[in-house]
């Protein structure tokens, strides 16, 4: 009875994007005890470790509990009000002296809907800088552009009904047994005895699910969708009445495809002609097809034309706006969804376009602004603003509840580029790797002590509600981003007149998407709680949401409202090994941690689990190195080297292939990653680096 909480409180997991339901148990103003809510659709009362020891990273001690502010080289204890005129003061000589959009900001999917839509709106309208972008870019961006130069729009198809309905369901480059455990609650529903065909280079945790494990070579993915696209058309199996209906570009795609067959997308991708047949004739013969992907196809230098490949199969053959089948991209973090759709990174709000003349113009008059100071243009995506600060371009960066100096590409350079900075603000509620080299941290309030909502990977919007007060001197983004706006003359009455709330946020951003593929108009606080989570589409003629996109009734957002089935190709690795770097390293996750661990490195059960980075191993790899599990080795690439590497001698990774998880700041995998990305999405190659192993 001791801990027996006083009372608890409706919300939603702020980790992943499952999105999953469950109450916050209070006692005495502090949180004690987390519970999954056994009436949420997402997760029927269960939560994954992270989710079930949620409420003790509200007293972690790690929070950052008052606003710093760096002095003779150490940060120390600041008021909100010199933190707030120290970086306006700033941000103002910054702008007169290099322009605006000198100053860059990068945000990230843990924030809510509401404080995302208001900070995009202060830094575009009020900063006037669009060299604005979030950790989206590293994580769902392959995503976002990939729907959008397929479909037309942003915004993932399906529903977590999807996988209980599918007959056969592919998960290609998605560990989900360990980034989104609660999703294989849906696949365990799913009556028909589906087949579960992984495809992934490394035999995760997930491929135990599988009834069909198939290994391919690091990185040939886009030439096996092309390939399998190539025999549906060769075996007639496609939908021709949907294609017609449907679709553009059919003839251009066969023709492209004959440089995709079988036998040469076999000696590329490693998997058997057979086995290439029999996955294609899933898309032919089977009523329903769902293809799962994350961070596998996304995290690629040829994401976005990845992405298009995957959508090129389900549109040949109808798999797409039905029960079962389409082209799911499930996203991160647990607001990536929100984020995309409040906008201000990759689109304008409610998924209106940059350079959209009508749509600015529609944005402006909504919001009561001047339609001048709206961007035409994105500015530069989140590699972009590194470059940009490496040239001296931008003097000022505010980092936004995201922590680069572990999750970004080459540490060494980065580092090196952000103390070129003049000003460098982290906005965090954790004392992050990033927040240790700031010149002013503004202390932020976390998951708990705040409210909003978030929406998940199958565009479920939830409500996430505050349980206890703000820690110490610490403040809601949203509270953050209002006040430090009454710093800049007029910016306040312009963008926020008489914002007091997060709902004042959330009912601008309703009237923003009403009409548009993201329409939020029929959500409410109230309904979200009595439901469960809402999915968007959700406006008066859909009260409850929407299942699926691109059903009958809801057409493809592109002109003429036909899909594009379009012309995409593969190349070979962005680094190829070498005799100097002769393995490939591939990093992910692990289902303990949290992202660069401000949240979860100081709750113990987490960290028992899991207490350090790793290295898998194949046990020839390790017989040639001379070592055995348990054993400590150093890995080096051409960028730099990572010592004290635990190893881990498992089957589960190829000979000439390792894998590290990237949580870990003590063994820092991204010194080692290498500076390429997707020329459309901007999302970084993080899966294939060319690595040397040494024992010690
Ligand atoms: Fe939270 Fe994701 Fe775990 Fe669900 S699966 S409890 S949303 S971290």
């Amino acid at each position: 009875d001791e801990k027996k909480p006083d009372k608890w409180v409706f919300s939603t997991c702020g980790y992943c994007g499952v999105g999953c339901g469950l109450y916050i148990g209070v006692k005495d103003g502090r949180a004690v005890y987390t519970k999954g809510n056994p009436k949420h659709f997402v997760n029927k009362g269960t939560l994954c470790p992270k989710g079930l020891s949620e409420h003790q990273l509200i007293n972690s001690k790690e929070r950052v509990t008052t606003p710093l502010i760096k002095k003779d080289g150490n940060l120390v204890d600041a008021s909100w009000d010199e933190v707030f005129k120290k970086v306006s003061n700033e941000f103002k000589r910054i702008a007169k002296e290099s322009g605006e959009k000198a100053v860059g900001v990068i945000s990230t999917g843990q924030l809510l809907t509401e404080e995302f839509y208001t900070l995009g709106k202060f830094v575009q309208l009020g900063l006037g800088t669009n060299n604005y972008d979030g950790n989206t870019t590293l994580c769902m961006a392959s995503a976002v552009t990939g729907y959008k130069q397929s479909l037309g729009s942003d915004g993932p198809v399906g529903s977590y009904e999807d996988f209980e309905l599918a007959d056969t369901i592919f998960l290609v480059g998605a560990n989900i047994a360990d980034n989104h455990p609660i999703l294989k609650l849906h696949i365990a529903k799913n009556k028909k005895k589906p087949n579960i065909i992984v495809i992934d280079p490394r035999a995760s945790k997930t491929s135990q699910m599988a009834t069909t494990y198939v290994p391919i070579k690091p990185r040939t993915d886009l030439a096996l969708y092309n390939g399998l696209s190539y025999i549906i058309m060769e075996q007639g199996w496609e939908d021709e009445g949907y294609v017609k209906a449907n679709t553009n570009g059919y003839k251009e795609l066969k023709k492209h495809l004959q440089n995709y067959p079988p036998q040469e997308v076999s000696n590329i991708t490693g998997i058997d002609v057979k086995t290439l047949y029999e996955l294609a004739r899933q898309f032919g013969a089977q009523d329903s097809v769902l293809t799962a992907w994350t961070m596998g196809v996304n995290q690629s230098f040829m994401g976005t034309d990845t992405v298009s490949a995957i959508i090129n199969l389900h549109l040949l053959t109808g798999q797409i706006g039905r029960e079962g089948a389409g082209p799911f991209s499930i996203t991160g973090q647990c607001n990536a969804m929100g984020t995309r759709e409040s906008g201000f990174t990759s689109s304008l709000p409610a998924y209106r376009n940059f350079g959209d003349e009508e749509a600015i113009k529609e944005y402006a008059k909504i919001v009561n602004v001047p339609d001048e100071i709206v961007p035409r243009e994105r500015g530069y995506k989140y590699a972009e603003i590194i470059d940009a600060i490496d040239r001296g371009e931008i003097k000022a960066l505010w980092i936004v509840a995201t922590n680069p100096l572990v999750s970004f590409v080459n540490q060494n350079k980065l580092r090196k580029t952000l103390e070129k900075l003049d000003l460098l603000v982290v906005q965090d509620a954790f004392m992050s790797d990033t927040a240790e080299i700031a010149d002013v941290v503004f202390s932020a309030a976390t998951w708990g002590e705040k409210e909003g909502t978030y929406t998940n990977s199958e565009r479920r919007c939830n409500r996430a509600n505050k349980a206890v007060e703000p820690i110490g001197e610490t403040k809601s983004d949203f509270d953050i981003i209002v006040e430090f706006s009454k710093y800049f003359e007029g910016v306040n009455e312009l963008l926020f007149p008489k914002w007091e709330k997060p709902i004042d946020a959330f009912n601008e951003f309703k009237k923003l998407s009403e009409g548009q593929l993201c329409d939020y108009s029929g959500i409410t606080y109230e309904l979200l709680e009595e439901h469960g989570g809402i999915q968007w589409p959700c406006n008066k003629e859909r009260p409850l949401g929407t299942k699926r996109l691109y059903s009958s009734d809801i057409a493809f957002r592109t002109k003429d409202k036909k899909a594009n089935l379009l012309c995409v190709d593969w190349f070979p690795m962005a680094e190829p090994v070498s005799s100097e770097f002769p393995a490939i390293l591939n990093t992910g996750r692990t289902v303990e941690q949290w992202h660069t661990r401000t949240k979860t490195r100081s709750i113990d059960i987490l960290n028992n689990l899991a207490p350090e980075g790793w290295v898998d191993i194949n046990p020839s790899d390790a017989k040639v190195l001379k070592v055995k599990s348990g054993e400590r080795i150093t890995i080096s690439s051409a960028r730099g080297k990572v010592e004290d590497v635990i190893v881990r001698v498992t089957q589960s990774v190829a000979s000439g292939s390792i894998f590290v998880p990237f949580h870990f700041n003590t063994q820092l995998v991204n010194t080692l990653t290498n500076e390429s990305f997707c020329p459309k999405s901007g999302e970084p190659n993080f899966k294939q680096t060319a690595i040397q192993l040494h024992s010690d």
